[in-house]
């Protein structure tokens, strides 16, 4: 007898790798995939976040297939070449504020946390590094130790790198204002270490994994200001919320702030992996040669699909179709929780949208088993989502920004008869 994908997986895969949904994958195109018994499904998960210009973007694909043609592999340590340089400055100008940027490119999401951490230290001769409870930054020794959005990701794979501290982020719902989590930030000062031992301090604009809580713009401004003030690195983490998913290019665009650096990765590449730290030239430029790099970094094959996405972003106005996704999905998801009392919160900026499940409205007790349910119901009747979040009951919307207005109704109609 043949076995099933879960007698395979079982057999030859560690256990530790978990997937959200039990099935193969056969084939993918736009907002769809299809599995290997020929069902299909709309793709709300859109590969974590990454998928912004859909699956196989004919594009992307045009444009990873001339590169094939050409070169696959160099390793920037050996020889430059024109993809890399071309979207190291294209990043840059994308990027922008009111000072010279410069770009480096890595492989993940938890090397351009972890690089951008470092080059923090080595700009400010300063080994402290503040992140956010709830954040994710990677899976990676530094970005894990950074990572606090889940228990589940850190485990006994310590000893966790040391001069790492979290300070509550700013969860309204759960009762953390802006001002209180401010006040944790000047508690830490006064009480761990003082801000003149911290490199950086970096944060998501919106939580991914964390629940998809957006901070509020009055938070992000005064860690821009504080960070001014003290010298301090200020690093915004836009693996997840960047490449228009919250209905600006960059999640921080809505405070109105300009980082120091930018970790970017997922959306990117449009399906290749790729990730970016673009930072103001003087921070970048802190650490000397030989000490950043990596032997796949900034693979030809990922900068030539980059470069299609940026062009797809251009042309196709798909930051604006963010804003116009998110509108009718946060439409849909309100009136929504004006009829299910377990729908405790709807929040996010623009189409990156999630749900928090509650047993009752008044008590807001997370309902994780609400969450699962509503996932594997909506697997069933065609629509792929994730969920997120510390309690693992807030359930996320990543629709690919290429689905069409009939593709938002009908995740719409789907939840809208599983909940
Ligand atoms: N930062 C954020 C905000 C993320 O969402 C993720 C991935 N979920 C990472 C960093 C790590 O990216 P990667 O998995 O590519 O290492």
């Amino acid at each position: 007898m043949t076995p099933s994908t879960e007698e395979r997986r079982a057999a030859a895969v560690p256990r530790g790798l978990s997937s959200a949904h039990p099935m193969l994958i056969a084939r993918a195109e736009g907002a769809r995939v299809w599995d290997t018994d020929g069902r299909e499904y709309l793709d709300f998960a859109a590969g974590i976040g990454v998928l912004n210009v859909g699956h196989r973007h004919p594009r992307v694909v045009a444009a990873v297939r001339e590169q094939l043609d050409t070169l696959t592999h160099m390793a920037c340590q050996v020889a430059m070449y024109d993809g890399y340089l071309t979207l190291a400055s294209r990043l840059a100008a994308l990027v922008g504020g009111s000072v010279p940027r410069k770009t480096l490119l890595v492989s993940t999401g938890a090397e351009a946390t972890e690089n951008a951490a470092k080059i923090a230290r080595a700009h400010t001769n300063r080994p402290g590094i503040i992140t956010c409870a709830g954040s994710f930054h990677g899976r990676t020794l530094l970005a894990l130790t950074m990572t606090a959005s889940n228990p589940g990701y850190r485990q006994n794979f310590g000893p966790f790198a040391p001069d790492v501290y979290h300070v509550p982020y700013p969860y309204e719902y759960r009762g953390w204002t802006t001002s209180r989590a401010l006040a944790e930030l000047d508690e830490l000062f006064a009480t761990r270490v003082t801000p003149d031992r911290v490199a950086a301090i970096i944060v998501e604009p919106q939580l991914g994994e964390g629940g998809f809580v957006p901070a509020p713009p009055a938070y992000l401004r005064a860690l821009r200001d504080l960070t001014r003030r003290h010298g301090i690195v200020l690093i915004l983490d836009e693996i997840q919320s960047g490449f228009g998913r919250t209905g600006r290019m960059f999640g921080y665009e809505h405070s109105d702030i300009e980082p120091d650096l930018v970790c970017l990765a997922k959306g990117l590449g449009g399906g290749l992996p790729l990730a970016a730290i673009v930072g103001t030239a003087d921070i970048m430029d802190a650490p000397p040669a030989p000490g950043l790099g990596g032997t796949y970094a900034g693979n030809p094959l990922a900068c030539a699909a980059a470069l299609a996405v940026l062009d797809i972003f251009d042309e196709d106005h798909l930051v604006e179709r963010s804003a116009r996704i998110g509108a009718s999905l946060r439409a849909g998801l309100e009136k929504l929780q004006a009829r299910v009392p377990h729908i405790g919160d709807v929040r996010g900026l623009g189409s990156m949208l999630a749900m928090e499940l509650v047993t009752s409205r008044e008590s807001r007790e997370p309902d994780a088993t609400l969450a699962q349910t509503v996932i594997d119901h909506a697997r069933d009747r065609g629509l792929l989502l994730l969920k997120c979040g510390p309690h693992k009951n807030v359930v996320r919307l990543l629709p690919p920004l290429v689905a069409s207005d009939a593709d938002v109704n009908c995740a719409l109609h789907i939840l809208n008869e599983v909940l």
